[in-house]
């Protein structure tokens, strides 16, 4: 695709990384002329205890035992859960799902008023639902059903691959705009649908009594047997098992506590982490004067990345709908500014490509800025990290606090929905076998 001619920051050691649309397309003639180019009542407590980092605690058992040796009951002890999970994303939802389905006691405490995290997606903007996070699927179609985990269960998502046949622009002061072909391109997009609906239609149902909305944690005291989460209204839940999904900027801000403290690896690998910011623009126009997809000379670095796209492809709508993703560097002229301006900004980027037809042709708006939105503050860790760093974050503490999420894993990939997913799958296999 047209983006070659910035192939050569690529990091070839990570060919599954998510470069979102760069350069997974065709070759490119512009290339050559370029010369290249929730459940139990929380207890209110107050203290909490801190000191070195604690030995691992000898298992309540009782009935039949999983591999950590605790029972597949809701829970051993009185006013305690099994599992306590930290967040209702992806990670959150799938690891829920999973415990539930090995019998096992689940809530969720979740800071927001709603699930989904970073695969929010509008469905009152459009026609279609407009996804404002995640919204590909990166990865085999076979995932969906893996999400699930239940053969019984049919999958009712769609998927689709883009048709190579699509537009494909690309956008300098020098060529001008040049489009082609998209070539052979292999994101799978949702068919009338969004990746929360895939949550909604498959997972939420089972898990939905389990969920607390409206509750950050604010201190996970790890110190005993049983963990003790404390959220900000000063509530003091205890679990057995805690599952922490918060995204990693969350981490990095210190906005949970750790009692004791993290062990140096993990808090050396938040500190280290490069977290791309990131938000999305979706501009309705009156006509679809645009390609499938949009690029520039700066759409994929290795500090950020960012393209225009028909948001309106696969959904059965005649409305016009143009999409802006943007991460890292790449997003942050788009995040210096909001409102009117953050508009007129977008529309005379897009009229100077297509000789003022975005001025024209304009309808309304709607802007993402994840860096902004509480509980998250990011988009996803940079596409170019060292897989130390997801590595060490994925490692547990003990054998009561684990992380999942798409930032926590010992793969080779990280920052997507299907990641957050695998590593939800990965620690509860780890804890229930
Ligand atoms: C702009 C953008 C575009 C993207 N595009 C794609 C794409 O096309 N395809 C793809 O696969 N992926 C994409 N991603 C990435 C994908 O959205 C994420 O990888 C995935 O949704 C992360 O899921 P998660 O469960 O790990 O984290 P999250 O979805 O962030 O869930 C974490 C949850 O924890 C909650 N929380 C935070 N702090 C606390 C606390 N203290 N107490 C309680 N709850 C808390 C949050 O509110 C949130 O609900 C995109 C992301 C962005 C930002």
């Amino acid at each position: 695709m047209i983006i070659n001619r910035v192939s050569t920051e690529r990091d070839p050691a990570r060919p599954r990384s998510r470069r979102w649309f760069l350069g997974l397309a065709g070759s490119s003639a512009i290339a050559a002329a370029c010369g290249g180019r929730t459940g139990s009542t929380p207890e209110s407590e107050s203290e909490s205890t801190s000191g070195s980092a604690p030995e691992t605690p000898a298992p309540t058992t009782s009935g039949e035992a999983d591999s950590d040796g605790s029972a597949g009951s809701e829970t051993d002890l009185p006013g305690v859960d099994d599992f306590i999970i930290v967040g209702a994303g992806a990670a959150g939802m799938t690891a829920a799902h999973l415990l539930v389905r090995h019998g096992r006691g689940v809530r969720i405490l979740e800071a927001a008023s709603t699930h989904g995290g970073r695969i929010r997606a509008e469905f009152d903007f459009v026609d279609f639902p407009v996804s404002l996070g995640g919204e590909w699927l990166i990865a085999p179609e076979s995932e969906l059903a893996d999400i699930v985990s239940d053969p019984a269960v049919p999958i009712t998502a769609s998927v689709e691959r883009y048709d190579p046949a699509s537009s494909s622009g690309y956008h300098d002061d020098d060529v001008g705009l040049v489009i082609e072909p998209l070539g052979e391109f292999d994101y799978l997009n949702f068919v009338d649908g969004s990746w929360l609906d895939f949550f909604d239609d498959h997972i939420v149902e089972g898990i939905a009594d389990r969920m607390t909305f409206d509750t950050e944690v604010v201190e996970i005291d790890w110190t005993d047997t049983v963990v003790r989460l404390t959220d900000a209204s000063g509530d003091v839940h205890r679990s057995r098992h805690a599952i922490v999904t918060a995204p990693l900027a969350v981490l990095q801000r210190g906005d949970i506590r750790f009692v004791p403290p993290l062990p140096d690896d993990t808090q050396s690998a938040i500190d280290a982490a490069v977290v791309w910011g990131g938000i999305k623009v979706f501009v309705e126009f009156t006509e679809r004067f645009y390609p499938t997809f949009l690029e520039f000379a700066d759409s994929d670095t290795r500090t950020g990345q960012r393209t225009y796209y028909d948001a309106a492809a696969h959904h059965d709508t005649d409305t016009a709908v143009l999409g802006l993703f943007a991460v890292g560097t790449a997003a942050e002229p788009y995040q210096a500014l909001s409102g009117d301006a953050l508009r007129d900004h977008v529309l005379a980027e897009l009229d100077d490509v297509f000789d003022g037809a975005a001025s024209r042709t304009y309808v309304r708006h709607v802007v993402q800025d994840w860096s902004a939105e509480p509980f998250i503050g990011q988009a996803y860790l940079n596409d170019h990290e060292d897989p130390a760093i997801p590595r060490a974050l994925a490692t547990p503490l003990g054998d009561r606090v684990f992380f999942a999420g798409d930032a926590y894993t010992s793969h080779d990939d990280w920052g997507g929905v299907d990641d957050a997913a695998q590593s939800a799958r990965d620690t509860v296999a780890r804890i229930v076998g």
